[in-house]
């Protein structure tokens, strides 16, 4: 009988050209986000002028003139959308050193927001405690809960309620702290839960928005070293769950 050996696979990539690819999509990306941003600024700037001198008993000229501006607004967004998703990509290797107050910055992110909220006859409910101190950057947790909650308002239910507050599920690693964003909205099927976070991935068309939200959400807090969640039931609401590194309360606020 012959003797059993035992043998060890190695296996070793070279990535420079997938990097190197990366970095192209990405310098791409940037240039031609930069360069649609400033005639659509005009453009934007002229719609709205006519709008202003506009004849408003004409029909037709007032019917065009609010197409021009939704889709000009809506090509805006994109623009903008896109250049934070390639700006966040970016920095995912460099992780935040700096201690933060989360609810404050969602404090922040909620008043900006209540005009929205009272339009959709949605309640938010603020359940954060006072201090909330976490590893983060300040700028990017406000567009992630931005966008959390924006979504939470506009896919919840007339009426309802938009709930923020510390998870009290088990975190995915110890020395984390979860905050839940609760709707009781239309929910998402569960087929779709994790293909959310895809770029350009929507599943009510009859909303406005541009799909790339949650891409931006998750690649924040990617760069976070955090986690995120998401938990539905179709028709009775959603919740999206923020994991992120706890910082010591003994550690200065930026
Ligand atoms: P959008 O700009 O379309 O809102 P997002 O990336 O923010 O893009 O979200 C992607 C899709 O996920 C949305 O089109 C919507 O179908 C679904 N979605 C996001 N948040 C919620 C929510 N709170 N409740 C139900 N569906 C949601």
């Amino acid at each position: 009988t012959r003797n059993k050996a035992t043998y060890i696979l190695v296996s070793v990539f070279d990535l420079t050209e997938q990097h190197k690819l990366a970095q192209l999509r990405s310098d791409f990306i940037a240039n031609a986000s930069h360069e649609l941003k400033t005639p659509l600024t005009a453009l934007i700037g002229c719609l709205e002028t006519l709008e202003e001198i506009a004849d408003e008993k004409n029909e037709i000229q007032t019917k065009f003139l609010n197409m021009g501006l939704e889709q000009a607004n809506r090509m805006q967004g994109l623009v903008l959308d896109l250049l934070s998703l390639n700006q966040v990509e970016m920095q995912e290797h460099r992780p935040p050193a700096t201690i933060i107050n989360l609810t404050e910055i969602i404090h922040d992110v909620v008043s900006s927001l209540l005009k929205r909220s009272e339009q959709a006859c949605i309640t938010i409910v603020d359940r954060l405690p006072a201090s909330l101190p976490v590893v983060g950057d300040q700028r990017q947790m406000n567009q992630v809960f931005v966008n959390l909650i924006e979504n939470a308002i506009k896919y919840g239910r007339e009426g309802g309620q938009v709930v923020v507050s510390v998870s009290e599920e088990p975190a995915p690693r110890s020395g984390m702290v979860g905050v839940a964003v609760e709707d009781n909205g239309i929910g998402i099927a569960r087929m779709d839960v994790p293909r959310l976070t895809e770029r350009f991935y929507r599943v009510s068309h009859g909303k406005s928005g541009t799909g790339l939200g949650l891409a931006i959400v998750k690649h924040i807090i990617s760069r976070h070293r955090g986690h995120l969640t998401i938990g539905s039931q179709p028709g009775q609401g959603s919740v999206f769950t923020v994991w992120l590194p706890t910082g010591s309360t003994s550690e200065k606020y930026v």
